[in-house]
């Protein structure tokens, strides 16, 4: 079975692991995000791609969900110490050599799509990890404080002010001139299912479904989401910052509504969300923290076969669903019609 995911940093991270253990035989793209991409001290750093291939190569800080384990931080306070800025973000010292090697094979000339290709043949992650583009593109954020209305990198806005001042505006800079990274609309169109993880909807998945022609390929395919809200609140983060800024309110019914039928067939709520529903989407609700792998595999089980049912595929057995069954042929059908 060909998969594609869209992926975020942590939410992507930890359902992708679920998934690879949900459905080890199965081939899986990783559409990731590069809007949260940034330039330190030179060097180019895409959190959100290292933190899935941390996460699945066996590399990540469990604790805090992203860098590396058993990380130290000696270049940081080395170029603390030069008073070198920003000092609000913290790259550590293994963390770092991951981003001299990106930065020197893009000054080299290879476009960010193969340098990633690159990383993961250290990282093996089990999945192709693709950039959403190879142009650069940066989401920025609009905001007003005591030096006025402007425009901060969504970095500093996030890490820095932890999202404390209210964002006006949210713009992926960059987007209107970004193409797809080769191989990204060919998966989506080989892909039997597309899965979207509970990532962040504005600054994560939001991003991804900006590039130019990505959103049309995937209304064409059977694509279940996993609802990143629980209950009225992020389960992690500060994605209701980002919701409020596009005007969306922080539930699971309005993250379902903003994505939209026809791009979600599917969509998982937390059982405390029961009663979620919009025209075309089949909805279940099942339990939806990621507390371990096998919670996640739970999770990511659960939205494989019900993206499976409503394409109509039988017979492909990732065991770890909850009994929701395969599609019949009248299932498959009535969903067919319904997208
Ligand atoms: P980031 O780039 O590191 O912020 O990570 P993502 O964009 O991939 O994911 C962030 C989102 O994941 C947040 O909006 C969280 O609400 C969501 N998230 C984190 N852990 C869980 C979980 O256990 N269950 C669910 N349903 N969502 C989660
Ligand atoms: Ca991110």
């Amino acid at each position: 079975m060909r998969i594609v995911s869209l992926a975020g940093g942590i939410g992507g991270a930890r359902f992708l692991r679920g998934l690879l253990t949900a459905a080890p035989d199965s081939e899986i793209t990783v559409i990731g995000n590069t809007g949260d991409d940034i330039t330190l001290y030179g060097l180019q750093v895409c959190p959100d791609l290292d933190t899935v291939m941390y996460t699945l190569g066996g590399g990540i800080d469990e604790e805090q969900g992203w860098g590396r384990q058993k990380e130290t931080h000696v270049v940081k306070e080395e170029l603390a110490a030069y008073g070198v800025e920003p000092q609000w973000f913290g790259l550590g010292d293994r963390d770092f050599a991951t981003h001299i090697v990106r930065t020197q094979m893009l000054s080299a000339g290879y476009p960010l799509s193969a340098v990633t290709e690159a990383l993961c043949a250290r990282w093996q992650p089990g999945v192709r990890l693709i950039p959403m583009t190879d142009d650069r593109t940066e989401t920025h954020v609009v905001i007003s404080d005591e030096r006025g209305r402007r425009a901060v990198h969504f970095q500093e806005w996030w890490v820095r002010l932890r999202a404390s001042v209210p964002a006006e505006q949210i713009i992926l800079v960059g987007a209107d001139e970004a193409r797809p990274a080769p191989g990204v609309l060919q998966a989506v169109a080989d892909a039997d299912v597309v899965i979207l993880p509970p990532s962040n909807p504005v600054v994560s998945i939001g991003t991804i479904l900006q590039i130019r022609g990505i959103r049309e390929a995937l209304e064409a395919k059977t694509v279940v989401g996993v609802s990143p809200i629980v209950g009225g609140a992020p389960v992690r983060g500060m994605a209701d910052a980002c919701l409020t800024a596009i005007g969306v309110e922080t539930t699971a019914q309005a993250v379902l509504e903003l994505y939209g039928s026809p791009l979600v067939n599917g969509w998982l709520v937390a059982e405390e969300d029961a009663g979620v529903a919009l025209d075309g989407v089949r909805v279940e609700a099942r339990p939806l923290i990621m507390h371990d792998v096998e919670s996640a595999a739970a999770i990511a089980g659960a939205a494989l076969d019900l993206a499976t049912a409503l394409a109509g595929i039988t017979g492909t057995g990732t065991g770890t669903g909850t009994g929701s069954g395969r599609a019949g042929q009248s299932d498959a059908g009535r969903d067919e019609a319904a997208r």
